[in-house]
């Protein structure tokens, strides 16, 4: 069997032109403020992409490029303004942020209404108790590939590779509230291969270039390659696509699968936090 492509860079072309249009007919603007601290190279790419997708949609921006030195109070300071600014609805803080600085306590001052990210407890626990409010934006174009292919996950066994507070675990919980049989895997897992040749979906979030190799997955499975890792210059996944390609139904490529699909969801998300926001004035 030689696997379909999922295309998660055309079907986040087509989410971005529903959002512009839904934006050009808005009478003001979604805005989205995104703060980088520090010098993490990856991250810049990330942050600047995601202004760019802003500029194309029409949601205005702000983008907040602090040095490594940044402190938290500094940090907790420009949220705070964040937080009262009119023109914007959404808070994006690129993580990792430098050690020093204590990730929770910045995630949980966005404002609720806010959290663009879906990264503050409370939206982590809307997520554990099946009430989704705003998700993480990589899980949820995972979910979207997979709707948007026509995959159904009631009766499926779905094994994620990962559990990060990031992608692993939120992605867990949304195959898990629709009505997949979900398996989490990690770094102390025995046996790896024993839970994803079972898989029917299988989500590989751990990265690690290549984990996934052919003999680890089921004949027909449907293969999401989360990971982003560069190798020799190039971008490669957690999965070995030239040869799981041949065993699964459907697979991610990387570049061109999650990667597009998590700043389409950014944006989506924007867009729901400001009509939230608006609704309630
Ligand atoms: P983390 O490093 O935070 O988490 C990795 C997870 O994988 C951990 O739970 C770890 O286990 C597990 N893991 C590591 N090695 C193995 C292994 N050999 N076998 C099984 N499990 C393993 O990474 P993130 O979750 O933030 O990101 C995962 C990947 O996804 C990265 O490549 C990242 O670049 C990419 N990414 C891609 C995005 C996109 O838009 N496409 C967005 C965000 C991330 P343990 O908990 O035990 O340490």
């Amino acid at each position: 069997m030689t696997a379909k492509i999922m295309d998660g860079k055309a079907v986040a072309e087509k989410i971005r032109a529903k959002v512009k249009a839904e934006v050009a007919n808005l009478k003001t603007k979604p805005g989205l403020a995104a703060i980088l601290v520090g010098e993490n190279p990856a991250s810049k790419v990330y942050v600047d992409i995601k202004r760019k997708t802003c500029d194309e949609v029409g949601i205005y921006s702000e983008l907040y490029k602090l040095p490594e030195e940044t402190t938290e109070k500094e940090l907790l300071q420009l949220i705070g303004r964040l937080n009262k600014s009119e023109k914007i609805h959404g808070i994006l803080v690129q993580l990792p942020l430098p050690r020093r600085i204590n990730e929770e306590k910045v995630l949980e001052a966005i404002a609720l209404e806010k959290d663009v990210d879906g990264f503050s407890l409370v939206n982590v626990g809307r997520l554990a108790s099946g009430r989704e409010a705003a998700v993480p934006c990589t899980p949820k174009g995972v979910i979207r590939l997979l709707e948007e292919y026509g995959i159904d996950l009631a009766w499926k066994n779905a094994v994620v590779i990962g559990r990060s507070n990031i992608v692993g675990k939120p992605t867990a919980l949304l195959l898990l509230n629709r009505n997949a049989t979900v398996t989490i895997c990690h770094s102390k897992t025995a046996d790896l291969p024993h839970y994803t040749k079972k898989a029917d979906i299988l989500v590989a979030a751990a990265g690690k270039p290549k984990l996934v190799k052919a003999d680890m997955v089921k004949e027909g499975a449907v293969v999401i390659d989360v990971g982003i890792n560069r190798v020799e210059g190039k971008l490669v996944g957690d999965v070995d696509f030239a040869s799981v390609k041949e065993k699964a139904s459907y697979i991610t490529p990387v570049p061109g699968g999650v990667g597009p699909m998590t700043v389409a969801m950014l944006i989506e998300n924007t867009l729901e936090r400001y009509k939230e926001i608006t609704r309630r004035k």
